[in-house]
């Protein structure tokens, strides 16, 4: 009998698939890798997943035979039928030909199986769209339970750093507004077919059972974050000040951080999500009373 990687590419080749490196196809081989994954998700037979990038399947079998229903989305074609005839004993998987951004993808696919009340999301993610796909699912309006993501381990760096770090930014901070995240695995590229450029991260997110930050108005503390953190050497003061959508002077924003006992030459770098938070619930009020 075949073992899964004898099979992946048992199938590659019957169905002559070709990587295509545009789509950030390197696929898992390492088994142990892929049950860190799995276990990772705690799934149960109650569980609803959401895969994102099925591609030949490796981590699809798996996740099948361990939970409720399995919604995998895959932007390739000619991958298709292979994962038909790979998955074709699960009689639990949905296979949807689709680009994972487009437009009410999650929305559709919830609305298709309300008889769950949460769902989960696994993914080996194409590298090019990493920090898309996380906040296509963390900004939507019914986010994820709880999702295992491998990526780019740069990427999850900077997702998991606090601050005074290198890597802190506006990354850490959004995500962090929105789940609890735990680094799961490093991994190797020698786990992967063809084998990427890059090391990997297994990371968990935890959807917040209660809001860690609670902010006036999300839109403009993420405009907020953002902004303090569009050129990392400036100062907040600076930053914020230059901004075409934030109404406010350099002045406003030295006395907000006076206020908060902060240095007025303080850079983002240096702010934690709760003093952003703060720091956008003055500026709300501030804006709030001059429209007064
Ligand atoms: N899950 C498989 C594994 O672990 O071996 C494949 C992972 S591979 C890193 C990423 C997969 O995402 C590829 O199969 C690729 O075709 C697919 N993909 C790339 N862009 C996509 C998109 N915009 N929407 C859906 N799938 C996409």
């Amino acid at each position: 009998m075949r073992n899964n990687e004898d099979n992946m590419f048992h199938l590659m080749s019957k169905y002559q698939i070709k990587t295509v490196q545009s789509l950030g196809q390197n696929f898992l081989k390492d088994k142990n890798t892929a049950m860190k994954i799995i276990d990772a998700a705690d799934l149960t037979q109650e569980d609803l997943v959401i895969e994102v990038g099925m591609g030949a399947g490796s981590l699809s079998k798996i996740i099948a035979s361990k939970c409720r229903k399995l919604v995998g989305i895959e932007i390739d074609k000619k991958l298709i039928p292979l994962l038909k005839d790979y998955l074709n004993d699960c009689d639990n998987v949905e296979i949807i030909h689709e680009d994972v951004l487009k437009v009410d993808i999650i929305k559709d696919i919830l609305e298709k199986n309300r008889e769950f009340k949460s769902y989960k999301v696994i993914a080996n993610l194409p590298y090019y769209i990493t920090t898309a796909v996380i906040m296509k699912f963390l900004q939507c309006s019914e986010p994820p339970a709880l999702s295992v993501l491998m990526m780019q381990r740069e990427v999850a760096d900077r997702i998991l750093a606090g601050p005074g770090t290198k890597t802190y930014g506006g990354l850490s901070v959004i995500v962090n507004y929105y789940c609890d995240t735990v680094r799961v695995a490093n991994v190797s590229p020698d786990c992967f077919v063809p084998k990427p450029d890059v090391n990997s991260t297994v990371l968990k997110f935890i959807k917040n059972s209660s809001q860690k930050v609670q902010v006036k108005d999300k839109e403009l503390f993420f405009k907020i974050v953002k902004a303090s953190f569009a050129q990392r050497r400036k100062k907040v003061t600076n930053s914020l000040a230059n901004t075409l959508y934030l109404d406010i002077t350099r002045e406003d924003v030295e006395a907000i951080l006076v206020d908060m006992g902060l240095d007025v030459q303080v850079r983002a770098e240096r702010l934690s999500i709760e003093q952003f938070a703060q720091i956008a619930d003055s500026i709300y009020h501030k804006l709030g009373q001059e429209k007064n």
